[in-house]
């Protein structure tokens, strides 16, 4: 029961909740809320199943695991499934990312610090700048490294071996891997947006952890909310919480939850007011669409690859938006929600019946 009105401060209005971008706020609770083991780990069926084969079968062998490229937007528990995957292979693990290795030597030291069937973790992997990649190759593949020492004529490369590793790079994008670095993992597999119905068992859990109580349909109006994306509802679940404990009786229900991201601005498909207003801008200042990706940034002051990373898997997802190849169109679905009737400008790519025709 809600026993009396709450406001949403301004800078907090103005916060991304729905950004399945990491935040500082996220590190503390994320440790302590992500799986463990695979059994824990929710939905993700496909790829749990794969990865099970894959480990019992590098065990069985006593070999290490192939390398393994995980790909999907941010949030879906790529980190997680790493972390997953050591611990399953009883590895140790070391988490880095693309841009933190700054120089081909720092990746070396890295790599020559490791131990027999350890786990190298790189987030963003198709940030790694070229000189860096390169040490990767043949260290993905015969588990070696070539060091040139000296300068000019008297240079010479040595090779040093390194113990049997593991990659597991992680990525939001695998298209922008090269091809030489896609080629050397064995194991690729992508992860997709959560289904309402595993975000819903991913906010009980993380309740359960927190201590936050909360029933059956309170989760179910958070997960719906949560852009198919576990870092999302637990994000939304800890905002929840302080509305329930301020103003409610402390116990998550429909009610509240209902109430607390309405005052977020968060709507019923987990909508927040910046995807309401890209695609806003899509209708309306570009009739319809299509846009380009760069222009449609610039307009809404974001930056090209947030919406392509941030925004748009879920927006494309529920068939709000579609690519074409000359930009992108808001559909008929995403004129309904935002209660626009339907009139898109160019009808050159879309056919009478708002339907996009794809090529
Ligand atoms: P990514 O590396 O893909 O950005 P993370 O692995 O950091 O995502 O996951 C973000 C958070 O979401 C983690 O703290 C974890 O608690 C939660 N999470 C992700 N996937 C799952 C899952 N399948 N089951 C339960 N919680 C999950």
């Amino acid at each position: 029961m809600i026993k009396r009105e709450f406001q949403v401060p301004e800078e907090e209005r103005n916060l991304r909740v729905v950004s399945s971008a990491y935040s500082e706020e996220d590190a503390a609770v994320e440790q302590s809320l992500r799986p463990r083991t695979l059994d824990e780990y929710i939905g993700q069926q496909k790829v749990k199943e794969n990865l099970k084969i894959y480990i019992e079968a590098a065990k069985r062998r006593g070999e290490v695991l192939d390398h393994v490229l995980l790909y999907g937007p941010p949030g879906l528990g790529k980190t997680t499934l790493a972390t997953i995957i050591a611990n399953e292979m009883g590895s140790a693990i070391r988490i880095t990312s693309g841009p933190a290795i700054e120089k081909p030597g720092d990746l070396v030291s890295l790599l020559t610090n490791l131990g027999q069937n350890d786990i190298m973790f790189i987030d963003e992997v198709h940030r790694l700048q070229r000189p860096v990649e390169e040490i990767l190759y043949p260290a993905m593949e015969d588990f070696v490294v070539d060091i040139i020492t000296g300068k000019g004529p008297s240079a010479t490369s040595i090779s040093l071996s390194l113990a049997k590793f593991t990659l597991i790079g992680a990525t939001t994008r695998a298209g922008q891997l090269s091809q030489p670095l896609r080629d050397r993992f064995g194991v690729t597999l992508r992860l997709e947006l959560y289904t309402p119905d595993e975000l819903t068992k991913i906010v009980k859990r993380s309740a359960g952890i927190l201590g936050i109580d909360i029933d059956d349909y309170g989760a179910r109006e958070i997960a719906s909310r949560s852009r198919g994306t576990p870092r999302v509802a637990n994000r939304l679940l800890k905002r929840v919480r302080d509305f329930a404990e301020i103003v409610g009786s402390g116990k998550i229900d429909r009610e509240i939850a209902d109430y607390a991201l309405g005052k977020l601005e968060i709507d019923k498909l987990g909508l927040d007011a910046l995807d309401r207003r890209m695609l806003e801008v899509i209708i309306k200042t570009y009739g319809g669409g299509p846009v380009g990706l760069d222009t449609l940034a610039a307009t809404v002051g974001e930056e090209a690859v947030t919406i392509e990373d941030v925004y748009e898997p879920y927006l494309l997802q529920i068939g709000f938006l579609a690519r074409t190849s000359r930009g992108r169109m808001a559909t008929r679905l995403a004129y309904e929600h935002l209660g626009i009737s339907y009139s898109p400008q160019s009808h050159d790519e879309q056919t009478d019946d708002g339907q996009l025709k794809f090529f």
